[in-house]
């Protein structure tokens, strides 16, 4: 086998390397794994929204049980200063007492509107909290859904790079290591075909014309010289 003979076969390696990069592209960008993605960010977003709703639910209801305990203190004061207003006599030391009671009840009355509205809040709440886990529940099925539809086409994919894999192999098994070798050190340096065919004038790794004098002194190159092109530096088959 002579070098350039060698150099051609290398070309049946580089397209096998192709078709895997553009796979992996692919495989990068599906539209299902986007998807996927959108899908989770919405469950993770509304059970973002659940969480406030049920902190604000429990501050309400944490408020609500201070102002129980409060309206029981005022009630007990209440009964308290009326069961001693029963027994004063002296007119001020009543009047003092009455004072005393009209303020609980005063401040037991606001305590009551208050924690009105505060029940009101929760019930409001509690029912935002019941729609949000109904929907919660429908975009976690959607997420089950997504994750089928991408799951599906990686295998798929998977499936199509294991063959290009195994044709690959089976390729490289045919050539000489040392080509092989050079082949693969070019290859680890650049993104771009390592080995093209010159198309023409034309390099078909970079697309760049050669000039004369360029596509002169690879027609000079020995049978063990490898053609390697004077722009991109990728091996050329001639
Ligand atoms: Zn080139």
């Amino acid at each position: 086998m002579t070098a350039v003979t060698g150099l051609g076969v290398l070309l049946e390696v580089q397209n096998c390397d192709t078709q895997l990069s553009q796979l992996a592209h692919r495989l990068a960008h599906l539209v299902e794994r986007d998807l996927l993605v959108e899908a989770k960010t919405k469950v993770l977003a509304l059970q973002k929204q659940m969480s406030d709703l049920q902190q604000q639910a429990e501050t309400a209801k944490a408020e609500v049980g201070a102002i129980e305990a409060l309206n029981k203190k005022h009630d007990a004061m209440i009964a308290k200063y009326s069961q001693q207003l029963k027994t004063v006599i002296a007119p001020r030391e009543a009047e003092a007492l009455q004072h005393e009671i009209e303020m609980a009840q005063s401040e037991r009355s606001q305590n009551d509107d208050r924690e009105l509205a505060l029940l009101e809040t929760i019930e409001n709440l509690d029912g935002q909290i019941t729609v949000l886990r109904l929907e919660i529940e429908r975009h976690k099925s959607s997420v089950g859904e997504a994750t089928k539809a991408f799951e599906a086409v990686a295998n798929l994919c998977q499936v199509e790079k294991q063959n290009i894999e195994t044709n690959r192999a089976g390729i490289v098994a045919k050539i000489d290591t040392k080509l092989v070798r050079l082949y693969e050190a070019k290859r680890a340096k650049r993104t771009t075909p390592a080995v093209a065919r010159l198309n023409g004038t034309k390099c078909q790794s970079c697309h760049l014309d050669l000039s004369v004098v360029e596509l002169g002194a690879l027609k000079k190159l020995g049978a063990d010289e490898f053609a390697e092109c004077p722009n991109c530096d990728c091996y050329l088959v001639v």
